[in-house]
This record gives C-alpha cells, structure tokens and sequence, in this order.
C-alpha cells in the first residue's frame, strides 16, 4: 500500500522516469522502500530513498531521516527541510534541479547519529549507486556524517566548511547541515556563507559544472 503510494507520487512528481538511468534510479528507490538490510529498517515507518531529477547537477546528502521524513518517506520535509529551502532561495537554487537524500535512508532510533556498520551498507548498497546514476557535477555533503560517508573523512566541519574536495572523480562542497545551522546562530551565519559561496561556484567554475544552471 505504501509502496503504491510513493508510486502514485512519482507519477505524479515532475521528475519523470523515461532513461535507462531514470528507470534504474527508480527500481533502486523502490527497492530502497522494502530494503531491510541493516538494522535501521525495524524501527522506521517509511524508508526515504531521495528525491530529485536524475541526472541532477547538485546532488545533496544530508545525514538521515527525521520524525516528519520517517512519516511522509520524502527527505527534508520537516523544520530543517524548510531551513535548508530558505538557505536555497537565498542564493536562487531551487529544489527542482537537485537531487535530495540522506547518507541512511531509514530512521535512527530517537535520532541517534547512523552507526558505521550502518552507513557503511546503506553507502555499498544504494547511495553509491545513486550517485553513479544522478551523475552530479557537485555532490553537497551537509554535515559530518555526510563527509564521513562520502568522503571517508573524519572532518573537523569548522576546518572544512566552506571547501569544495575532489575524491574519485567526485567533487564535493562541504558545509554544515541545516538542522545545526538551524538551532546555533553562529552557525547559521557561516552556512549562509557557504551556501553564497557555492553559488559563486556555480557561477564561475564553468569547466567543472559547465552543465550547471545558475540562475
Ligand atoms: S538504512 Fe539503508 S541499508 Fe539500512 S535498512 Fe534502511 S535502506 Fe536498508
């Protein structure tokens, strides 16, 4: 029933399915929907694969799901969600040309942080998948899990905000996630910061994102 319903939003959705990789994309989210392949999978309500058009010059990961993800199986629908539209209107991107998802796809306990087993399946079994088939020109890591996940690097975020790292062919913007930006002002400031710099990049890196609209 619920996998019918996400169906129905897909149909729905305006990120239409037609490419070997849209189709591929999509059997993976559905798969992502009925995936109990590490522990995560007991305590969620709805698995929350991404969402986004495919392929997507920005992708972005955040960390995992929250309460109101848990609920709708849709990433970044609850109050960071809205931070995270207010930090992309501020610099005139919008959701539609990006590709949205979480490092896990399903909910932690209480929120607790994803466990290394954890990410490590989710990682090996979907989001490197993801990003083979989104095929992002800049992959935008919010938060230290993210970085971790992505990267593989244990990141002091006050170090590494702000920076654009190039790894396997991946290049990817690091910056604080919305939820922490949200809750501390001083670090709301510097993810403003961040978010007008990697604008900036948009705009001038015309080799690196030479597919990159920026609007
Ligand atoms: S977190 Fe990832 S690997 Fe674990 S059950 Fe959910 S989709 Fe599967």
């Amino acid at each position: 029933m619920l996998i019918e319903s996400r169906r129905l939003l897909l149909l729905k959705s305006p990120f239409m399915r037609t490419t070997p990789a849209q189709k591929e994309l999509a059997m993976i989210e559905d798969a992502i929907r009925q995936c109990v392949k590490c522990p995560l999978h007991k305590s969620r309500l709805n698995a929350v694969p991404g969402r986004g058009p495919c392929p997507a010059r920005i992708m972005l990961v955040g960390e995992a799901p929250g309460k109101q993800e848990d609920l709708q199986g849709l990433p970044f629908v609850g109050p960071s969600g809205k931070f995270l539209d207010s930090l992309l209107k501020s610099v005139k991107l919008s959701r539609k040309d990006i590709y949205i998802t979480s490092s896990v796809k399903c909910r932690p306990p209480k929120n607790r942080t994803p466990r290394p087993d954890e990410l490590r399946i989710c990682k090996t079994n979907w989001l490197d998948r993801q990003i083979s088939l989104i095929a992002p020109k800049i992959i935008v890591l919010l938060g230290k899990t993210a970085v971790k996940q992505v990267l593989s690097l244990d990141a002091n975020l006050n170090r590494l905000h702000g920076q654009l790292i190039s790894k396997d062919h991946l290049h990817c913007f690091i910056t604080f996630h919305p939820a922490a930006a949200m809750r501390f002002p001083q670090i709301g400031a510097k993810t403003q910061k961040d978010f007008r710099k990697l604008k900036q990049l948009l705009n001038t890196q015309t080799d690196l994102f030479s597919n990159c609209i920026a609007t």
